[in-house]
């Protein structure tokens, strides 16, 4: 069981590169902070929590030890860790993968081509359980930055590491093999038991991030039509129940509104035109309970 008397703790990441998203999104969802800058334990100002701002590396052990109840850290790090904690959300931020890569003029086609071979990475036992599960015999080198570097000084023959866009990649010369782990940022949660007041916060936050994750799906969105293309238009909006439909001053025109999802909106708009709308607006939505 976590500690009772304490604030619910969050860590997040202290000035890397999942900081500044994770505490946008705490902030979304309505909890304020401020002077978190050069601080390590950060009061909320209108919630019952605490931030802990630490490593990355750290986050999935606090977690799984109950000193948090909760953490926002790649999946990455937390597959690594192996740490017993519990996923609540993924967070469609901070994507990557960790990939093995190897020298583009190497000769290396698969991975059977590494039997043998030294492998420089940050990720030893995702690495290690990779190669093994592919029969394929290797030495891992555990290096904690700049691993891309590697090959080039001849510590390794090749790399395992994350990547994004790949320049860092062919930058140094290499070339993506096969990917490990896909990755992006998450919520995790002690396995442990938590108090009821605190349950109740994460609770209460959940409900509000699955609020706000459901408005970036979705698109307000109202138009003027003939009364007589109602029926059209509306079979082509999936509205959240019906669409709102209401009279305007001027004869046999409507308006109607209603909610599509972001992804689908250009399309809609060009076949709602062509049913017979007319001054077509689209808004962003900031929370939706539904
Ligand atoms: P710390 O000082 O906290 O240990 P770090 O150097 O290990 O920081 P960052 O480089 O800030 O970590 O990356 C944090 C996380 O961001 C990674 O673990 C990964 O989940 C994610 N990420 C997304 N894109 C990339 C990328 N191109 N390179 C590295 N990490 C990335
Ligand atoms: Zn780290």
């Amino acid at each position: 069981m976590v500690q009772n008397e304490t604030s619910l703790r969050i860590a997040i990441q202290k000035g890397g590169r999942l900081s500044e998203k994770s505490l946008q999104l705490l902030e979304n969802i309505g909890l304020e902070f401020d002077g978190y800058k050069n601080r390590i334990l950060v009061p909320c100002k209108n919630h019952d929590v605490e931030l802990l701002l630490i490593r990355d590396d750290d986050i999935p052990e606090y977690v799984q030890d109950g000193i948090c109840e909760l953490g926002f850290v790649g999946h990455n790090v937390t597959a690594e860790s192996k740490a017993d904690v519990s996923r609540l959300r993924a967070l469609g931020f901070g994507r990557c993968r960790l990939s093995v890569a190897v020298p583009k003029n190497g000769g290396y086609h698969s991975l059977k081509d590494l039997d043998g071979c030294r492998i420089a990475t940050s990720y030893p036992v995702l690495t290690r359980d990779h190669f093994e599960k592919q029969g394929v015999q290797v030495d891992t080198i555990e290096i904690s930055g700049a691993v891309e570097i590697a090959p080039t000084l001849n510590v390794a023959d090749a790399i395992s590491d994350i990547v994004s866009t790949g320049g860092t990649l062919k930058t140094n010369g290499l070339m993506e093999l096969e990917t490990i782990l896909e990755s992006e940022a998450e919520l995790i949660r002690t396995n442990l038991a938590i108090p009821e007041h605190k349950q109740d916060l994460i609770d209460k936050f959940l409900m509000r991030m699955g609020a706000r994750q459901q408005a970036e799906k979705s698109r307000y969105i109202m138009m003027n039509a003939p009364s007589g293309a109602v029926q059209k238009i509306c079979e082509l909006i999936p509205s959240l129940k019906s669409p709102t439909v209401l009279p305007l001053a001027e004869n046999d025109m409507v308006a109607i509104h209603s909610v599509i999802p972001t992804r689908r909106f250009w399309e809609v708009m060009e076949e709602l035109k062509a049913a017979g709308a007319s001054g077509i607006v689209i808004l962003p939505i900031e929370n939706m309970i539904v």
